[in-house]
């Protein structure tokens, strides 16, 4: 048998870097009238609750083979026709080729990994970065390639060369809440195309603007005119448009990547929830899943401005931030270079508030000046009370 010695190495290579936040934050939900502003959750009283246990019942009822024996890898057949011909644009012919559905987002960026990166990979990364991409790719050690998006001196060609991918979260990036603008699509997309570099689209909040119209997906920019078999690897996912639960995204992407990442997939679980499937299914062919959104984002868009006003009233000395057009999340940079956030997120706890400290989206763990912070989850006055405890929380740490 293994010593405790020779098994530590194995974990290891899982736990990485990881510093206590995350050990801090499985302790959190046990802490009596905390005002939890740190996950990414979208708040439950946005689930339709009697339409989805009628999808449900309907998916046993009328197709028991679907939603209880195993599915097909690929997905249901029937799924996949449904979010090609969702995704498809003028120019931009997807079929079910191009479609894979997996357990969640979350799985498509594990997958990708596991076909993609070899020990030590690089990655061009929008940074900083959302943490499940982190986790998911942390077993191959890869290095990061820091993609500046914002900076006028963005040359996306050579951020991409040698790289095994680009990573980015256009629509409402998880940590920041930033939008990409459509000049920077475009340039990202035509250096994948002249590189070879894939280009992967991560897409959990494309449906949450709540200011303007969606900008065009990098997806639909790679269309060439006919079957897609282009450079970008998108990832959509049912968790915000609907609930996380179900446990249902997609990846839409060359037919060759999916034929891989299909292998790689039976590897892992060898199909996705037949029943998440058949109500994902009927959720969006009823016209369910598009009929809820205008009062999410009514909903959300309250959130978004009571948070922001909370913090112009409380916050505006300690931080700066932009209010984001959409998405989940604000992203606020201490003013006082000496403020660590790590240490923040204890202080925070002990005033009764939770948000996320930058250090768990940097590859190097080396920011420890900014936070996350989620505006969906809370109630207006509940957010407007967490930003007070924060002020409270940051002054203390700052006196320290
Ligand atoms: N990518 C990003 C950027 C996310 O924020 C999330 C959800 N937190 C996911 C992927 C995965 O979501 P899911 O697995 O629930 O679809």
């Amino acid at each position: 048998m293994a010593s405790e010695t020779s098994r530590r190495p194995a974990f290891a290579k899982w736990l990485g870097d990881t510093n206590d936040v995350t050990q801090i934050f499985l302790s959190a939900g046990q802490i009596p009238g905390l005002i939890n502003m740190a996950g990414g959750l979208p708040d439950p009283q946005t689930w339709p609750i009697k339409a989805m246990s009628d999808l449900a019942a309907k998916a046993v009822q009328d197709h028991p083979t679907d939603a209880l024996a195993y599915a097909p890898i690929e997905g249901l057949p029937a799924l996949r026709d449904l979010i090609a011909a969702r995704f498809s644009a003028p120019g931009l012919l997807l079929s079910r080729e191009n479609v894979l559905i997996t357990s969640g987002g979350m799985q498509g960026l594990d997958l990708i990994g596991k076909v993609l990166l070899e020990e030590g990979s690089l990655i061009a990364a929008q940074t900083p970065a959302y943490l499940g991409a982190l986790d998911a790719w942390r077993p191959r050690r890869p290095s990061y390639r820091p993609m500046r998006l914002d900076a006028n001196d963005f040359a996306p060609e050579t951020a991409l060369h040698g790289t095994q991918f680009a990573y980015t979260v256009p629509n409402f990036s998880n940590p920041t809440g930033r939008l990409v603008p459509l000049a920077d699509r475009q340039a990202l997309v035509a250096a994948a195309q002249a590189t070879g570099t894939w280009l992967i689209e991560d897409d959990p909040y494309g449906t949450l603007y709540y200011d303007s119209a969606p900008l065009a997906r990098m997806l639909t920019l790679a269309a060439t005119g006919g079957a897609y078999d282009g450079p970008v690897i998108y990832l959509g996912t049912l968790s915000k448009e609907l609930a996380p639960g179900f446990r249902v995204g997609w990846v839409i992407a060359a037919p060759e990547m999916i034929q891989a990442l299909v292998m790689a997939k039976q590897g892992s679980d060898m199909s996705t929830s037949g029943i998440g499937q058949r109500i994902t299914l009927d959720a969006f062919a009823s016209g369910l899943t598009d009929s809820i959104l205008p009062n999410i984002l009514n909903l959300y868009r309250d959130r978004r401005d009571a948070l922001c006003a909370a913090m112009r009233t409380h916050l505006a000395d300690l931080f700066d931030w932009q209010t984001p057009e959409g998405g989940m999340f604000v992203w606020a940079t201490a003013r006082n270079p000496a403020l660590n956030t790590d240490h923040l997120l204890r202080a925070a706890l002990a005033n009764g508030t939770c948000i996320t400290p930058s250090s768990v989206f940097d590859p190097t763990g080396q920011n420890r000046r900014a936070i996350r912070i989620n505006f969906t989850f809370n109630p207006p006055e509940k957010l407007t009370e967490g930003i007070r405890r924060l002020a409270t929380a940051t002054r203390a740490c700052l006196a320290e």
